[in-house]
This record gives C-alpha cells, sequence and structure tokens, in this order.
C-alpha cells in the first residue's frame, strides 16, 4: 500500500511542532511522504529530512501552494482521498471499503478547513466524533488502514537508519550503523 499524507494550512509559528509531528506520525506507520500547504516552512522541511536521514527510510517532504491541484493530481494517479475530520463517518464503517485500495491520499486539517475539500475528498471520517487533533488521528487512521503491522518488532527493519532501536524491556538500547 502507498500512502501519502497531505498538511493542510500550515502557519508559522504556531503550527511548527505539529506539522513535524504530522509528518514524524506518517513516517513511523509507513507513509512514503507529505505534502503540506499554508505557509512555506525551510526549518520543518530540514527537520524532518535531517529526522529521516537519521532513522533511514524514504520519506519525502514537500510544498505546496494548491491544495486543488494536489488533490485532483492524485485523484489521476488512482489514490482514493481520505480527508479526516470530526464530522465525517465513523472510521469503522468504512474502513474495509478504504482498504480496498492501494493507494491513498489522507488529508488532514489546520484551523478551518475548506468546505470544497469535504467535496473533493472520497471518503470523510471521523476517528470519534469529537474534535481532538491532526496527530492523532492519523496515527489512528494509520494504526487501522495498516492493520497494526507497523506496530510489530520487525517493521523497524525496513528503515535501515544510522540508528536503530533494539525494544527491551527497561532502558534505552539503540544500535548505530554506520554502513547506513
Ligand atoms: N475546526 C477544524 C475543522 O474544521 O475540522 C478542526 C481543527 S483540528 C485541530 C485539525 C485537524 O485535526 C482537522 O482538520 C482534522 O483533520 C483533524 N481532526 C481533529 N479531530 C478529529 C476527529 N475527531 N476525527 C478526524 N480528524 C480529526
Amino acid at each position: 500500500m502507498q500512502i501519502s499524507i497531505l498538511r493542510l494550512g500550515h502557519r508559522l509559528p504556531r503550527d511548527e511542532r505539529i506539522t513535524t509531528h504530522v509528518c514524524l506520525v506518517a513516517r513511523a506507520f509507513g507513509a512514503s511522504e507529505a505534502i503540506y500547504t499554508g505557509q512555506h516552512d525551510n526549518s520543518l522541511e530540514s527537520s524532518v529530512s535531517n529526522l529521516a536521514k537519521q532513522w533511514g527510510g524514504e520519506f519525502g517532504i514537500r510544498y505546496e501552494k494548491n491544495y486543488e491541484s494536489v488533490i485532483n493530481n492524485y485523484k489521476k494517479e488512482g489514490f482514493v482521498i481520505v480527508h479526516l475530520t470530526m464530522y465525517g463517518i465513523p472510521l469503522p464503517e468504512k474502513i474495509d471499503k478504504i482498504k480496498t485500495n492501494k493507494k491513498i491520499l489522507v488529508i488532514v486539517g489546520g484551523e478551518q478547513v475548506p468546505k470544497d475539500v469535504y467535496e473533493l475528498a472520497d471518503f470523510n471520517i471521523a476517528i470519534t466524533s469529537q474534535p481532538h487533533s491532526e496527530v492523532a488521528a492519523l496515527a489512528v487512521f494509520l494504526d487501522y488502514v495498516t492493520n497494526s503491522e507497523p506496530l510489530k518488532r520487525s517493521f523497524s527493519d525496513k528503515f535501515k537508519g544510522k540508528i536503530k532501536i533494539e525494544p527491551s524491556e527497561r532502558g534505552k538500547k539503540a544500535i548505530s550503523n554506520k554502513d547506513q
């Protein structure tokens, strides 16, 4: 499954941390890229790219001015468009249908999500019908859609990073791989 994330309306300085966390969750759960709209942010891009260099994997981040053209282009490339919103349909009612798709563009909003996003999306999906956070909504969605595979011990092997955690009952064990 190929998963891309579209984060709408990034605002500086308010969203610096939360957009970074959206990207970190996306990467950790195996998404291949994050695209963001709103304000261009070089420091966001370099911190996400540096983390990906250190911890491995092929995760990319890029800025796009126009969310409509991103959505339309991804539709043309065969992606199903899933918009996460508390106003949508509860995830368990739609997850089986969503999982029939090989390519998914997941949209998360910022403060005010434009109305047409609800129309452009193939699915408007709620992760509970209560307000919370794009980071939490994305994590739960990715957990469902990946059948929790990223939570397994073996999933981290695919990243082949310079650092790898050795899961342990106590303390912190990390192995550094100088060949990567
Ligand atoms: N007023 C915003 C709206 O129109 O939805 C809510 C802002 S919320 C802090 C930012 C983003 O978090 C939302 O756009 C949505 O992607 C995600 N989000 C928050 N609560 C959610 C929920 N219960 N289910 C799905 N996504 C949620």
